[in-house]
């Protein structure tokens, strides 16, 4: 009797390829009905029975091919080499991805429907009307904003003379860049989730869309703020866009490497998001400078430093995998870091859309003498 028997041409303990045989019949009469044909998803017959498959068809962080072992503190209910037509149906099932999908899938229709309602209502040349009602808002909320209480109340009908008000509209394509952004990141990543298990091919082609989908979200983020804030000053503007998208592109490209998805350089994606992300401050800090007796740029800062708080909380946890590295297998389904890090996305864009309409007034209200 040896120690060892041959398995498929490797060598196994004894008893062990006997073992394994006995487990590969099993599976192979699972696999198969009582015709002994294969039973696939597409042999079965109702709605319930192809769910509860689809459930069983989960499997464990252990059993997966190498590409999907990511984190391995999400411990089961993973899809693997799933076909296309399963993947894109099991958004409507309950696995460790579900919450990823739905999360970013609610995101990108919530950013559609700002975009919808910023084209439809945000007014592209400021109305006398509006101005009587920005002007009642003000009064109400900020009573101490006297100087913007001062250049509203020149523009109203009466008192307008057509020389201090805006001589010209002011563009919105910057607003509509961050818009446009957001969406892009949020659907790149609902794909990247919802198909990402089809083939390793797949999921390196969609993970590549995903980050260039978070760079594309962070440098577009800059346009309302940097622009609003430096469109008086043509060169510092076009200075301060030129290196965010430098970056942007820079970040894109270098997430285009291979060697840049795997789960070993996670924290150097999350070191250059952040990089990325925490430049911003240069651009917010001048402006504090240029525009001292401005209250709407600190309402505007206010705005931004809370975005900030919660883009680096979110960068924190991503990288950190708090809180499922301290219980493993307890977060697979809802509450882990990848899921914490999406909602955190989608609320730092939408307090980032709101700081861009703060910018929209300003400068509506305001203008620029230069401009
Ligand atoms: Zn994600």
């Amino acid at each position: 009797m040896g120690a060892e028997e041959l398995d498929e041409g490797v060598l196994l303990p004894a008893g062990f390829a006997r073992k394994r045989s006995k487990m590969e019949d099993l599976k192979e009469l699972n696999r198969r009905d009582c015709h002994g044909r294969e039973k696939g998803f597409e042999s079965l017959s109702s709605p319930r029975e192809k769910a509860t498959e689809w459930l069983s068809q989960l499997v464990e962080f252990s059993a997966l091919p190498e590409y999907l072992q990511d984190n391995s503190f999400i411990l089961r209910h993973y899809r693997a080499d799933w076909p296309l037509k399963h993947s894109l149906l099991s958004i409507f099932s309950m696995h460790n991805e579900t919450f990823n999908i739905w999360s970013h899938l609610i995101g990108f229709l919530l950013f559609l429907g700002l975009t919808i309602y910023t084209a439809m209502h945000v007014p592209t040349i400021v109305e006398p009307s509006t101005l009587h009602r920005w002007q009642s808002e003000i009064n109400d909320v900020m009573p101490s904003y006297l100087q913007l209480n001062e250049a509203l109340s020149s523009c109203v009908p009466g008192t307008f003379d057509g020389t201090q008000c805006i001589q010209k509209p002011i563009t919105r394509w910057p607003f509509f860049v961050f818009l446009g952004g957001a969406m892009f990141c949020m659907l790149a990543s609902t794909l990247c989730h919802l198909l990402g298990c089809r083939s390793a091919k797949t999921f390196y082609l969609l993970m590549r869309m995903d980050y260039a989908g978070i760079a594309t979200l962070i440098a577009a983020s800059f346009f309302p703020p940097v622009y609003y804030s430096f469109m008086c000053n043509p060169f510092l503007c076009k200075l301060y866009l030129g290196i965010i998208t430098s970056m942007g592109i820079g970040t894109l490209l270098t997430s285009m490497v291979p060697v840049f998805q795997t789960a070993e350089y996670r924290q150097v994606r999350a070191a250059m998001f952040f990089i990325m992300g925490i430049s911003g401050i240069f651009p917010c800090v001048h402006k504090i400078f240029m525009y001292q007796d401005e209250p709407m740029a600190y309402q505007a800062l206010y705005i931004e430093i809370f975005m900030g708080i919660i883009y680096g909380l979110s960068a924190l946890i991503y990288s950190t995998r708090i809180p499922e590295r301290w219980t493993p297998g307890t977060f697979d389904i809802v509450g882990n870091s990848h899921q914490l890090f999406h909602v955190l996305v989608v609320a730092g864009a939408y307090v980032h859309y709101h700081g861009g309409l703060v910018y929209l007034q300003w400068r509506d209200v305001k203008g620029c003498p230069l401009f």
